[in-house]
C-alpha cells in the first residue's frame, strides 16, 4: 500500500499532500538492482512525482520530473500518472555515497548540485507545460521547493526522505508537500515555518510506523482530509510500442538486423523487460515503417 492522502488545514489557508512510498521504492530498487544513494535519490523523486500527479483528475495526464545536477549518478526521470502508475529511472544506479559527517546517505553529492531541475504536465494536449529551474542542492526536497516558488509562485515545504537496510531493501519512504495557498494570513505563514524548525523527517514519521494520515493530524490537529489515492509502480512498455520505436529507425538498420542478426532485443529502461523480436516481427516493424512514410508524402 502506497497511500496519498490530501488535506487542507488552517482555515483552508494551507493545503497537505502526504504520501508514503515505502513498497513503491522497494519495488524501483528490485526493478533498477539500486544501491543505497541511487535509491534515495530516485526514491526521493518519485515521491515528489507521487504528489504532484496526485493532482489529476484524468487518469492519463502525466507528470514528468527530469532532473540532472552533474552527479555521479546522472540523470533521473519520473513518470507519474493521474491513475497512480509511476516508474522512474536512474543513469547510474549503482551509487553508494555517504556522508561521514552526518551519517546519512549523500544523496546531494551523488544528485550534483551543477545543472537542472524539469517538470513537464502533460495534459494530452499539444503543448505540455514545462518548467525548469537550476538544482540548488542536489537533496531533492530544496530543489522542489525552490522549483515551487521560482516556477508556480507557490511558497512550499518539501520534505523527502528514504531510509535503507543494511541489505540495500528500502526501510520506509515517504514525501510531503506543505503549500500556502494564496493570501494566506500571518499567523499561518508563521505556523508552517514554526513547523519546519520543529518537525521531524517523513521518513522518520514513516518508519516509526505513521500513515500518511497520522502525520497529517499530528503536524496540522485541525486537518480536513479532503482525498486518498493509491500510487504504484507501473511501466507501460509493450511489444508494440517497441516495434513503434524500432520503425524510427533507419530502412537500412533494420534489413541488416534482419539479414545479419535475425532478430533484435530491446530492454525497456524503466522496468528492464526483455522484448524480443524475430525475423516475423521485424518484416512488420519495416510494414508499419513503409506505412509511416507513406502517410508523410
Ligand atoms: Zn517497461
Amino acid at each position: 500500500m502506497n497511500p496519498i492522502v490530501i488535506a487542507e488545514a488552517l482555515n483552508k489557508t494551507v493545503k497537505i499532500r502526504a504520501v508514503k512510498t515505502t513498497e513503491l521504492v522497494e519495488t524501483a530498487r528490485v526493478k533498477h538492482d539500486l544501491f543505497p544513494t541511487s535509491a534515495a535519490a530516485l526514491g526521493r523523486v518519485m515521491s515528489v512525482a507521487a504528489i504532484m500527479a496526485s493532482e489529476w483528475k484524468d487518469a492519463h495526464a502525466k507528470t514528468i520530473i527530469e532532473m540532472n545536477g552533474g552527479g555521479p549518478c546522472g540523470s533521473i526521470i519520473v513518470h507519474a500518472k493521474g491513475n497512480g502508475e509511476i516508474k522512474g529511472l536512474i543513469g547510474d544506479p549503482h551509487v553508494y555515497l555517504f556522508n561521514e559527517t552526518t551519517g546519512k546517505l549523500d544523496v546531494g553529492k551523488a544528485v550534483g548540485n551543477n545543472g537542472y531541475l524539469k517538470v513537464m504536465k502533460d495534459l494530452g494536449l499539444k503543448e505540455p507545460f514545462s518548467g525548469i529551474v537550476d538544482i540548488q542542492s542536489g537533496e531533492i526536497g530544496d530543489d522542489f521547493s525552490y522549483y515551487f516558488a521560482i516556477s508556480e509562485q507557490t511558497p512550499s515545504v518539501v520534505s523527502v526522505g528514504v531510509l535503507v537496510n543494511p541489505d540495500y531493501s528500502i526501510l520506509a519512504a515517504g514525501g510531503l508537500i506543505i503549500q500556502l495557498l494564496p493570501d494566506a494570513p500571518e499567523d499561518s505563514i508563521a505556523y508552517v515555518e514554526n513547523l519546519v524548525k520543529t518537525m521531524k523527517s517523513m521518513s522518520t514519521y514513516i518508519n516509526e510506523g505513521k500513515t500518511p494520515d497520522e502525520i497529517i493530524q499530528l503536524l496540522f490537529p485541525d486537518a480536513n482530509i479532503l482525498d486518498q489515492k493509491e500510487v504504484y509502480w507501473h511501466c507501460d512498455c509493450s511489444k508494440e510500442h517497441f516495434k513503434d520505436a524500432l520503425a524510427l529507425i533507419d530502412r537500412n538498420d533494420i534489413i541488416s538486423l534482419m539479414e545479419e542478426d535475425h532478430e533484435a532485443e530491446i530492454t525497456c529502461q524503466y522496468c528492464n523487460e526483455r522484448y524480443h523480436f524475430d525475423e516475423n516481427d521485424l518484416i512488420e516493424v519495416l510494414e508499419k515503417k513503409d506505412a509511416m512514410e507513406s502517410r508523410k508524402r
